[in-house]
Protein backbone atom coordinates (compact mmCIF):
# COMPACT_ATOMS: atom_id res chain seq x y z
CA UNK A 1 0.00 0.00 0.00
CA UNK A 2 1.55 3.56 -0.77
CA UNK A 3 0.65 5.74 2.32
CA UNK A 4 -1.64 9.01 1.33
CA UNK A 5 -0.92 12.25 3.19
CA UNK A 6 -3.30 13.60 5.56
CA UNK A 7 -4.74 16.78 3.49
CA UNK A 8 -5.05 15.57 -0.83
CA UNK A 9 -6.98 18.30 -2.79
CA UNK A 10 -8.16 16.25 -6.28
CA UNK A 11 -7.80 18.21 -9.20
CA UNK A 12 -9.31 17.26 -12.62
CA UNK A 13 -8.22 18.95 -15.89
CA UNK A 14 -10.62 18.17 -18.95
CA UNK A 15 -7.97 19.92 -21.71
CA UNK A 16 -4.54 18.79 -19.81
CA UNK A 17 -3.70 22.65 -20.34
CA UNK A 18 -3.53 23.75 -16.74
CA UNK A 19 -1.36 21.55 -14.60
CA UNK A 20 0.84 23.89 -13.82
CA UNK A 21 -1.21 26.74 -12.73
CA UNK A 22 -2.92 23.90 -10.14
CA UNK A 23 0.02 22.84 -8.98
CA UNK A 24 1.17 26.34 -8.23
CA UNK A 25 -2.18 27.20 -5.80
CA UNK A 26 -1.09 24.23 -4.06
CA UNK A 27 2.93 24.92 -4.08
CA UNK A 28 1.63 28.58 -2.96
CA UNK A 29 -0.58 26.98 -0.07
CA UNK A 30 2.35 25.00 1.71
CA UNK A 31 4.55 28.14 1.40
CA UNK A 32 1.35 29.44 3.22
CA UNK A 33 1.76 26.73 5.85
CA UNK A 34 -0.98 24.41 4.56
CA UNK A 35 0.23 20.72 4.06
CA UNK A 36 -1.54 20.03 1.00
CA UNK A 37 -0.71 17.46 -1.79
CA UNK A 38 -2.09 17.11 -5.34
CA UNK A 39 -3.91 14.49 -6.80
CA UNK A 40 -4.82 14.74 -10.34
CA UNK A 41 -8.24 12.97 -10.96
CA UNK A 42 -10.10 12.27 -14.87
CA UNK A 43 -12.47 9.73 -14.95
CA UNK A 44 -12.61 7.22 -17.62
CA UNK A 45 -16.38 8.93 -19.01
CA UNK A 46 -14.24 12.61 -19.13
CA UNK A 47 -11.18 10.72 -21.25
CA UNK A 48 -13.86 9.42 -23.62
CA UNK A 49 -15.90 12.66 -23.90
CA UNK A 50 -12.04 14.46 -24.54
CA UNK A 51 -10.97 11.79 -26.44
CA UNK A 52 -7.51 11.37 -23.98
CA UNK A 53 -5.55 8.49 -22.78
CA UNK A 54 -4.61 7.80 -18.98
CA UNK A 55 -1.20 7.94 -19.75
CA UNK A 56 -1.91 11.39 -20.54
CA UNK A 57 -2.79 12.78 -17.26
CA UNK A 58 0.27 11.20 -16.17
CA UNK A 59 2.66 12.79 -18.13
CA UNK A 60 0.72 16.30 -17.65
CA UNK A 61 1.23 16.23 -13.78
CA UNK A 62 5.04 14.39 -14.22
CA UNK A 63 5.72 17.95 -16.55
CA UNK A 64 3.76 20.26 -14.20
CA UNK A 65 6.04 18.74 -11.04
CA UNK A 66 9.01 18.81 -13.30
CA UNK A 67 8.16 22.09 -14.16
CA UNK A 68 7.46 23.78 -10.60
CA UNK A 69 10.77 21.50 -8.84
CA UNK A 70 7.70 20.10 -6.73
CA UNK A 71 9.27 17.77 -4.09
CA UNK A 72 7.31 16.24 -2.09
CA UNK A 73 4.66 13.57 -2.89
CA UNK A 74 1.99 13.59 -5.60
CA UNK A 75 -0.71 10.92 -7.51
CA UNK A 76 -2.53 10.39 -10.39
CA UNK A 77 -6.50 8.71 -10.31
CA UNK A 78 -7.87 6.84 -11.97
CA UNK A 79 -11.27 8.55 -10.95
CA UNK A 80 -14.53 6.16 -11.16
CA UNK A 81 -13.09 2.99 -12.76
CA UNK A 82 -14.56 -0.62 -12.80
CA UNK A 83 -13.22 -3.74 -13.51
CA UNK A 84 -14.05 -3.21 -17.00
CA UNK A 85 -12.38 0.00 -17.48
CA UNK A 86 -9.29 -0.11 -14.81
CA UNK A 87 -6.78 -1.75 -17.47
CA UNK A 88 -6.14 0.96 -19.43
CA UNK A 89 -5.21 2.72 -16.27
CA UNK A 90 -3.37 0.29 -14.83
CA UNK A 91 0.54 1.40 -15.77
CA UNK A 92 0.19 5.26 -15.27
CA UNK A 93 -1.96 5.50 -12.55
CA UNK A 94 -1.15 4.91 -8.32
CA UNK A 95 -4.91 5.95 -6.94
CA UNK A 96 -7.72 4.13 -7.99
CA UNK A 97 -11.25 5.20 -6.95
CA UNK A 98 -13.34 1.72 -7.58
CA UNK A 99 -16.54 2.87 -8.07
CA UNK A 100 -19.30 0.40 -7.33
CA UNK A 101 -22.56 2.08 -7.53
CA UNK A 102 -23.30 -0.08 -9.90
CA UNK A 103 -23.70 -2.67 -7.63
CA UNK A 104 -25.58 -1.26 -4.86
CA UNK A 105 -28.82 -2.79 -4.57
CA UNK A 106 -27.65 -6.20 -6.25
CA UNK A 107 -28.01 -9.58 -4.92
CA UNK A 108 -24.82 -10.92 -2.34
CA UNK A 109 -24.59 -14.79 -0.67
CA UNK A 110 -22.13 -12.99 1.34
CA UNK A 111 -24.38 -12.16 4.38
CA UNK A 112 -23.65 -15.27 6.53
CA UNK A 113 -20.12 -14.44 5.99
CA UNK A 114 -21.17 -10.76 7.23
CA UNK A 115 -22.80 -11.73 10.17
CA UNK A 116 -19.92 -14.11 11.26
CA UNK A 117 -17.15 -10.73 10.68
CA UNK A 118 -19.61 -8.71 12.71
CA UNK A 119 -19.78 -10.95 15.63
CA UNK A 120 -16.97 -9.80 17.72
CA UNK A 121 -18.99 -6.60 18.53
CA UNK A 122 -22.13 -8.21 19.90
CA UNK A 123 -25.58 -7.15 18.76
CA UNK A 124 -25.03 -3.20 18.83
CA UNK A 125 -21.92 -1.34 19.11
CA UNK A 126 -21.29 2.19 20.57
CA UNK A 127 -19.42 4.60 18.38
CA UNK A 128 -17.98 7.28 20.72
CA UNK A 129 -19.66 10.38 18.67
CA UNK A 130 -22.42 8.95 17.97
CA UNK A 131 -25.60 9.64 20.12
CA UNK A 132 -27.08 6.72 20.07
CA UNK A 133 -25.46 2.80 19.55
CA UNK A 134 -25.47 1.13 16.12
CA UNK A 135 -27.35 -1.99 15.71
CA UNK A 136 -25.18 -4.85 14.57
CA UNK A 137 -28.63 -7.15 13.89
CA UNK A 138 -32.16 -6.38 12.42
CA UNK A 139 -33.94 -4.73 9.96
CA UNK A 140 -31.21 -1.72 9.20
CA UNK A 141 -28.31 -4.53 9.35
CA UNK A 142 -30.62 -6.16 6.55
CA UNK A 143 -30.89 -3.45 4.50
CA UNK A 144 -27.61 -2.20 4.16
CA UNK A 145 -26.89 -5.87 3.42
CA UNK A 146 -28.88 -5.71 1.04
CA UNK A 147 -27.56 -2.68 -0.51
CA UNK A 148 -24.04 -2.67 -0.08
CA UNK A 149 -22.79 -6.07 0.40
CA UNK A 150 -22.33 -7.16 -3.45
CA UNK A 151 -20.69 -3.44 -4.24
CA UNK A 152 -18.06 -4.37 -1.52
CA UNK A 153 -17.26 -7.43 -3.17
CA UNK A 154 -17.20 -5.40 -6.66
CA UNK A 155 -14.67 -3.18 -4.51
CA UNK A 156 -12.62 -6.41 -3.42
CA UNK A 157 -12.78 -8.06 -6.86
CA UNK A 158 -11.62 -4.89 -8.22
CA UNK A 159 -8.81 -4.35 -6.00
CA UNK A 160 -7.13 -7.42 -6.03
CA UNK A 161 -6.81 -7.25 -10.02
CA UNK A 162 -5.01 -4.03 -9.57
CA UNK A 163 -2.83 -5.25 -6.82
CA UNK A 164 -2.39 -8.36 -9.22
CA UNK A 165 -0.97 -6.32 -12.00
CA UNK A 166 0.75 -3.40 -10.01
CA UNK A 167 1.92 -5.16 -6.56
CA UNK A 168 1.08 -3.87 -3.42
CA UNK A 169 3.41 -1.35 -2.49
CA UNK A 170 2.52 1.20 -5.87
CA UNK A 171 -1.06 2.50 -5.06
CA UNK A 172 -3.80 3.91 -2.73
CA UNK A 173 -7.43 2.70 -2.83
CA UNK A 174 -10.73 4.67 -3.09
CA UNK A 175 -14.41 3.61 -3.01
CA UNK A 176 -16.84 5.41 -4.18
CA UNK A 177 -20.41 5.09 -3.67
CA UNK A 178 -21.38 8.75 -4.52
CA UNK A 179 -23.19 7.98 -7.82
CA UNK A 180 -26.06 6.24 -6.37
CA UNK A 181 -29.69 8.22 -6.22
CA UNK A 182 -29.55 7.54 -2.51
CA UNK A 183 -27.23 9.60 0.15
CA UNK A 184 -25.52 7.21 2.65
CA UNK A 185 -26.41 7.41 6.47
CA UNK A 186 -23.68 7.16 9.20
CA UNK A 187 -24.90 4.04 10.21
CA UNK A 188 -24.77 2.84 6.86
CA UNK A 189 -21.19 4.06 6.37
CA UNK A 190 -19.82 2.22 9.47
CA UNK A 191 -21.13 -1.27 8.06
CA UNK A 192 -19.94 -0.78 4.47
CA UNK A 193 -16.29 0.00 5.96
CA UNK A 194 -16.62 -3.15 7.85
CA UNK A 195 -17.48 -4.73 4.97
CA UNK A 196 -14.51 -3.34 2.90
CA UNK A 197 -12.12 -4.56 5.88
CA UNK A 198 -14.06 -8.19 5.33
CA UNK A 199 -13.17 -8.21 1.54
CA UNK A 200 -9.49 -6.97 2.95
CA UNK A 201 -9.27 -3.78 1.03
CA UNK A 202 -7.27 -1.18 2.43
CA UNK A 203 -9.59 1.98 1.42
CA UNK A 204 -7.17 5.00 2.18
CA UNK A 205 -10.42 6.89 0.80
CA UNK A 206 -13.89 6.77 0.88
CA UNK A 207 -16.68 8.65 -0.84
CA UNK A 208 -20.45 7.86 0.27
CA UNK A 209 -22.84 10.28 -1.17
CA UNK A 210 -23.36 13.01 1.73
CA UNK A 211 -26.87 14.53 2.32
CA UNK A 212 -27.91 17.10 0.03
CA UNK A 213 -27.34 18.03 -3.30
CA UNK A 214 -23.64 18.45 -4.63
CA UNK A 215 -24.31 19.99 -7.59
CA UNK A 216 -21.92 20.37 -10.38
CA UNK A 217 -19.80 23.59 -10.17
CA UNK A 218 -22.40 25.64 -7.47
CA UNK A 219 -22.85 26.15 -4.27
CA UNK A 220 -24.57 23.21 -1.74
CA UNK A 221 -28.14 23.05 -1.48
CA UNK A 222 -29.48 21.40 1.56
CA UNK A 223 -29.84 21.40 5.28
CA UNK A 224 -26.65 22.84 6.33
CA UNK A 225 -27.44 21.75 10.02
CA UNK A 226 -28.11 17.88 9.34
CA UNK A 227 -24.65 18.05 6.74
CA UNK A 228 -22.87 19.10 9.80
CA UNK A 229 -24.36 16.59 11.60
CA UNK A 230 -24.06 13.67 9.42
CA UNK A 231 -20.53 14.79 8.65
CA UNK A 232 -19.07 14.77 12.73
CA UNK A 233 -20.82 11.37 12.52
CA UNK A 234 -18.97 9.99 9.25
CA UNK A 235 -15.80 11.25 10.95
CA UNK A 236 -16.55 8.95 14.17
CA UNK A 237 -17.38 6.43 12.10
CA UNK A 238 -14.01 6.49 10.57
CA UNK A 239 -12.27 7.15 13.18
CA UNK A 240 -13.85 3.86 15.06
CA UNK A 241 -13.50 1.69 11.68
CA UNK A 242 -9.80 2.50 11.71
CA UNK A 243 -9.36 1.30 15.15
CA UNK A 244 -11.53 -1.43 15.09
CA UNK A 245 -11.50 -3.02 12.18
CA UNK A 246 -7.96 -2.79 11.08
CA UNK A 247 -8.31 -0.53 7.81
CA UNK A 248 -5.31 1.76 7.02
CA UNK A 249 -4.97 4.61 9.55
CA UNK A 250 -4.63 6.85 6.69
CA UNK A 251 -8.44 6.26 5.94
CA UNK A 252 -10.03 9.36 5.50
CA UNK A 253 -13.14 11.13 3.62
CA UNK A 254 -13.41 12.11 0.33
CA UNK A 255 -15.97 14.76 -1.08
CA UNK A 256 -16.44 14.24 -4.48
CA UNK A 257 -18.40 16.96 -6.96
CA UNK A 258 -16.38 19.04 -3.84
CA UNK A 259 -15.63 22.15 -5.84
CA UNK A 260 -17.49 25.26 -5.47
CA UNK A 261 -19.81 23.89 -2.05
CA UNK A 262 -18.69 27.25 -0.09
CA UNK A 263 -21.60 27.31 2.49
CA UNK A 264 -20.13 24.05 3.69
CA UNK A 265 -16.29 24.81 4.09
CA UNK A 266 -16.38 26.60 7.24
CA UNK A 267 -18.25 23.57 8.70
CA UNK A 268 -15.58 20.98 7.15
CA UNK A 269 -12.94 22.90 7.73
CA UNK A 270 -13.93 23.27 11.71
CA UNK A 271 -14.85 19.33 11.82
CA UNK A 272 -11.51 17.63 10.60
CA UNK A 273 -9.58 20.41 12.54
CA UNK A 274 -11.90 18.69 15.77
CA UNK A 275 -11.24 15.38 14.69
CA UNK A 276 -7.59 16.07 14.06
CA UNK A 277 -8.58 14.23 11.03
CA UNK A 278 -7.50 13.98 7.26
CA UNK A 279 -9.88 14.90 3.82
CA UNK A 280 -9.61 14.26 -0.15
CA UNK A 281 -11.42 17.14 -2.00
CA UNK A 282 -11.97 16.19 -5.28
CA UNK A 283 -12.47 19.05 -8.03
CA UNK A 284 -12.87 18.96 -12.18
CA UNK A 285 -15.24 20.87 -13.66
CA UNK A 286 -14.36 24.36 -11.67
CA UNK A 287 -10.87 24.42 -13.54
CA UNK A 288 -12.66 24.33 -17.10
CA UNK A 289 -14.90 26.88 -16.00
CA UNK A 290 -12.33 29.25 -15.12
CA UNK A 291 -10.67 28.42 -18.63
CA UNK A 292 -13.55 29.16 -19.72
CA UNK A 293 -13.65 32.72 -17.95
CA UNK A 294 -10.02 33.40 -18.24
CA UNK A 295 -11.17 33.33 -22.39
CA UNK A 296 -13.93 35.68 -21.74
CA UNK A 297 -11.55 38.12 -19.84
CA UNK A 298 -9.27 38.14 -22.71
CA UNK A 299 -11.65 40.14 -25.30
CA UNK A 300 -11.38 39.20 -28.83
CA UNK A 301 -11.23 35.67 -29.93
CA UNK A 302 -11.34 34.56 -26.54
CA UNK A 303 -14.77 35.94 -25.77
CA UNK A 304 -15.79 34.72 -29.43
CA UNK A 305 -15.06 31.58 -27.96
CA UNK A 306 -16.23 31.90 -24.98
CA UNK A 307 -20.26 33.05 -26.51
CA UNK A 308 -19.81 29.86 -28.77
CA UNK A 309 -19.39 27.65 -26.35
CA UNK A 310 -22.45 29.29 -24.72
CA UNK A 311 -24.47 28.93 -27.98
CA UNK A 312 -23.27 25.35 -28.70
CA UNK A 313 -24.62 24.31 -25.10
CA UNK A 314 -27.84 26.47 -25.37
CA UNK A 315 -28.64 24.43 -28.65
CA UNK A 316 -28.13 21.17 -27.63
CA UNK A 317 -29.75 21.63 -23.73
CA UNK A 318 -31.05 17.89 -23.95
CA UNK A 319 -28.23 16.05 -24.92
CA UNK A 320 -25.36 17.60 -22.29
CA UNK A 321 -27.39 18.23 -19.70
CA UNK A 322 -29.14 14.51 -19.52
CA UNK A 323 -26.19 12.84 -18.24
CA UNK A 324 -25.54 15.09 -15.02
CA UNK A 325 -29.78 15.20 -14.25
CA UNK A 326 -28.74 14.35 -10.76
CA UNK A 327 -25.95 16.46 -10.34
CA UNK A 328 -27.45 19.47 -11.97
CA UNK A 329 -30.50 22.27 -11.51
CA UNK A 330 -30.80 24.31 -14.74
CA UNK A 331 -33.97 26.68 -14.79
CA UNK A 332 -33.93 27.00 -18.51
CA UNK A 333 -36.26 30.58 -17.69
CA UNK A 334 -33.34 31.87 -16.02
CA UNK A 335 -30.73 31.36 -18.69
CA UNK A 336 -29.76 34.65 -20.67
CA UNK A 337 -30.56 34.27 -24.41
CA UNK A 338 -27.84 33.52 -26.98
CA UNK A 339 -28.14 37.09 -28.23
CA UNK A 340 -27.76 38.16 -25.12
CA UNK A 341 -24.58 36.94 -24.58
CA UNK A 342 -23.08 37.50 -27.91
CA UNK A 343 -23.53 41.34 -26.62
CA UNK A 344 -21.75 40.80 -22.95
CA UNK A 345 -18.80 42.52 -22.69
CA UNK A 346 -15.42 40.32 -21.71
CA UNK A 347 -16.24 41.55 -17.79
CA UNK A 348 -20.09 40.96 -18.01
CA UNK A 349 -19.64 37.29 -19.74
CA UNK A 350 -16.95 36.84 -16.21
CA UNK A 351 -19.23 37.85 -13.75
CA UNK A 352 -22.40 35.96 -14.90
CA UNK A 353 -19.86 33.20 -14.75
CA UNK A 354 -17.68 33.41 -12.05
CA UNK A 355 -18.65 32.27 -9.06
CA UNK A 356 -19.19 35.15 -6.86
CA UNK A 357 -22.44 35.04 -5.06
CA UNK A 358 -22.29 38.50 -4.29
CA UNK A 359 -22.30 39.88 -7.37
CA UNK A 360 -25.19 41.02 -8.94
CA UNK A 361 -23.91 39.48 -12.49
CA UNK A 362 -23.40 36.13 -11.50
CA UNK A 363 -25.73 33.43 -12.85
CA UNK A 364 -26.03 30.07 -11.47
CA UNK A 365 -28.09 28.42 -14.49
CA UNK A 366 -25.81 29.90 -17.08
CA UNK A 367 -22.62 28.40 -14.77
CA UNK A 368 -24.12 24.91 -14.80
CA UNK A 369 -24.75 25.16 -18.76
CA UNK A 370 -21.25 26.14 -19.09
CA UNK A 371 -19.95 23.45 -16.95
CA UNK A 372 -21.86 20.44 -18.89
CA UNK A 373 -20.69 22.00 -22.11
CA UNK A 374 -17.23 20.90 -22.51
CA UNK A 375 -18.27 18.78 -24.95
CA UNK A 376 -18.50 21.71 -27.40
CA UNK A 377 -15.28 22.97 -26.38
CA UNK A 378 -13.66 19.68 -27.12
CA UNK A 379 -15.17 19.80 -30.66
CA UNK A 380 -13.96 22.92 -31.30
CA UNK A 381 -10.40 21.19 -31.12
CA UNK A 382 -7.78 23.55 -31.55
CA UNK A 383 -9.19 26.62 -31.99
CA UNK A 384 -10.21 26.12 -28.22
CA UNK A 385 -6.80 24.47 -26.93
CA UNK A 386 -4.55 26.86 -29.24
CA UNK A 387 -6.95 29.87 -27.48
CA UNK A 388 -6.18 28.58 -24.19
CA UNK A 389 -2.24 28.48 -25.22
CA UNK A 390 -2.42 31.91 -26.57
CA UNK A 391 -3.90 33.04 -23.05
CA UNK A 392 -2.09 31.12 -20.92
CA UNK A 393 -1.25 33.71 -18.39
CA UNK A 394 -4.58 35.36 -17.64
CA UNK A 395 -6.46 31.79 -17.84
CA UNK A 396 -3.63 30.09 -15.63
CA UNK A 397 -3.50 33.42 -13.22
CA UNK A 398 -7.94 32.79 -12.63
CA UNK A 399 -6.91 28.50 -12.28
CA UNK A 400 -4.78 29.21 -9.44
CA UNK A 401 -6.98 32.10 -7.56
CA UNK A 402 -10.06 29.94 -7.48
CA UNK A 403 -8.25 26.71 -6.16
CA UNK A 404 -6.18 28.62 -3.74
CA UNK A 405 -8.44 31.19 -2.75
CA UNK A 406 -12.10 29.95 -2.87
CA UNK A 407 -11.57 25.89 -2.40
CA UNK A 408 -7.55 25.44 -0.38
CA UNK A 409 -7.57 28.15 2.03
CA UNK A 410 -11.12 27.98 2.75
CA UNK A 411 -11.31 24.11 3.38
CA UNK A 412 -7.66 23.60 4.85
CA UNK A 413 -6.42 26.36 5.85
ZN1 LIG B 1 -17.61 11.00 -7.76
Amino acid sequence: MKRIEKYTIGMGDRFAHQGRAQLRAVTQACELGIAIHPVWNKSNREHTIIHSQPGDLRAEADEAVQALGWKRPYYVDADHIGLKTVDAFVDTADFFTLDVADFVGKPSTDRARFQAFLAPWGREVAVPGLERPLALEGAGLERACDKFLRAMAEAGAIYRHILSRKGGESFVTEVSVDETDAPQTPDELFLILAMLAMEGVPAQTIAPKFTGRFNKGVDYVGDVSQFEKEFDEDLAVVAFAIREFGLPDSLKLSVHSGSDKFSIYPIIRKLIKKHGCGLHVKTAGTTWLEEVIGLAESGGEGLQIAGDIYAGAHARFEELTGPYSTVIDIDPARLPSVSDVRGWSAEEYAQALRHDAACPGYNPHFRQLIHVGFKVAAEMGARFTDALDAHAEAVGANVTHNLLERHIKPIFG
